[in-house]
């Protein structure tokens, strides 16, 4: 049966530890916790990796993060060869935060060219070092030196970044808050998270279960690397960090 672990990074996605209790170990050596802080792999955002402490001091390396029989169910998935903790163990577990910030910064620099390109989105994947979203958009008529002034400005800006969660009816009654174009929230659990930008989510307000940093000027320097051409109606765009190379 699946199950259920407490995501503290829905929480506060500033929280690097934790202290959970071991709940299982699957029979292909996924450790399940009652709560975690490791995000797992799931809409577009690359799950944690880092560490589990056991009371004796000795470590478990956690190679992956994924999501089990339900997305409710995460699996931190230990590096080859690691120990493997027992049921009712107390353990610490750790993630690795230069990676994670980086994760938060691009996600949430990806919510922000959704903004700059208000077109319907058809794909998207967050990396450390170059994240890419996909746009329904026959004819971009934009370059990346415009699309990147624009974003920089959104940066600048320094606007907050917040979660509330809603209703399945509110989101019912407020259908263009959904962007993509080939996914659907999950709902029928009763309530959905939605990611605001701006006072008040005026900048921008989407479904996600991701994380992402508290302010847009956390995001830092960044720009659009390319934007490729994927078939007849799809734009590709690829965000990486720091200044715009010159050409
Ligand atoms: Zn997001």
């Amino acid at each position: 049966m699946a199950t259920t672990t407490q995501a503290l990074f829905r929480e506060d996605s500033y929280q690097k530890t934790m202290e959970a209790r071991v709940v299982g170990v699957n029979d292909r050596g996924g450790i399940l916790l009652d709560r975690t802080v490791f995000y797992a792999t799931s809409g577009g955002q690359p799950g944690d990796t880092g560490r589990l402490r056991r009371a004796d001091g000795s470590t478990i390396a956690i190679a992956a993060t994924i999501t089990g029989e339900t997305k409710d169910e995460i699996i931190h998935v230990p590096a080859a060869g690691a120990d493997l903790p027992e049921p009712g163990e107390t353990l610490t577990g750790e993630i690795d935060w230069e990676r994670r910030l980086k994760l938060m910064r691009m996600h949430t620099a990806c919510h922000l060219l959704t903004v700059v390109c208000p077109f319907p989105i058809t794909g998207a994947a967050v990396s450390e070092d170059d994240s890419r979203v996909d746009f329904d958009l026959p004819d971009s008529g934009v370059t990346k030196e415009d699309v990147t002034a624009r974003l920089m400005e959104l940066v600048r800006a320094d606007h907050p970044v917040f979660t509330r969660w809603m209703t399945d009816d509110e989101l019912a009654a407020n259908p263009s808050l959904v962007k993509s174009k080939n996914v659907r929230p999950p709902t029928g659990t009763g309530r959905i998270r939605l990611v605001g930008i701006g006072e008040g989510g005026t900048i921008d307000s989407q479904p996600c279960g991701g994380t992402h940093v508290a302010s847009t000027a956390e995001v830092g320097e960044i720009h659009i690397g390319k934007i490729e051409k994927k078939g007849r109606e799809n734009r590709r765009f690829r965000l990486r960090f720091g200044p715009m190379p010159a050409s």
